[in-house]
């Protein structure tokens, strides 16, 4: 039919989802991996040690400094990043282009370094933005979550400063207001997006 012969063959788009520390990117990712399985969310291999609660695998790879530099030699990484100046994160890559060869979307939630990493290698990556609704909500959010003490917190609210000053180098922005609105708003940017013209 005509429709079938207009319709481009739907191809799967990387998006990466960023944002100030704890503006609630994680319990954004976590929400679109739990109710649209569409998506398929990276996950990255990080240095630290889980928090309570996560799984290995799952939330992260939690691996040794020796296992993160064998990844990194060996050309896994798509992008790498030293986050908080203290622990070090990065995204494996072919979990990543097996899903695009699919045609499945994936979705990155990773730190602001590593979106300008992302853009980079993979310019045709769409990059959003996720904003607290206010500059007091996000205090109040990182506080209230009570994972890292006052010294860490002190230290996460001046980079938090600094990071929604990149707010402008991303191609959308979305304010989390309500963790299931904004996750339905960045699935949405991914399927309109996937034909939108957004300039290259
Ligand atoms: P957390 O330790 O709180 O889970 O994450 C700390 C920061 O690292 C967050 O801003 C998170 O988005 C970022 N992050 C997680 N995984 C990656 C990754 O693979 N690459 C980069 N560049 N940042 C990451």
């Amino acid at each position: 039919t005509e429709r079938e012969h207009t319709e481009p063959t739907t191809k799967g788009r990387l998006v990466v989802l960023a944002g100030p520390t704890a503006v609630g990117k994680g319990t954004v990712s976590t929400y679109i991996r739990e109710n649209f399985p569409n998506v398929h969310l990276s996950v990255s291999a990080t240095t630290r040690a889980p928090r309570p609660g996560e799984v290995d695998g799952v939330n992260y790879y939690f691996v040794t400094d020796e296992e993160f530099d064998r990844l990194e030699e060996s050309g896994q990484m798509l992008e790498t990043a030293t986050v908080h100046n203290a622990y070090r994160y990065g995204t494996p890559k072919p979990p990543i282009d097996e899903a695009l060869a699919q045609g499945q979307s994936v979705l990155l939630e990773i730190d602001i370094q590593g979106a300008r990493s992302v853009r980079r290698v993979m310019p045709e990556a769409i990059l959003v933005f996720l904003l607290p609704p206010s500059w007091e909500e996000l205090v109040r959010r990182l506080i209230g979550r009570g994972t890292e003490g006052p010294e860490e917190q002190a230290r996460r609210l001046a980079t938090a400063k600094v990071e929604l000053a990149a707010q402008d180098e991303f191609d959308y922005r979305v304010v989390n207001h309500t963790v299931s609105k904004a996750a339905q708003e960045v699935v949405d940017l991914i399927s309109t997006s996937r034909s939108s013209t957004k300039a290259d």
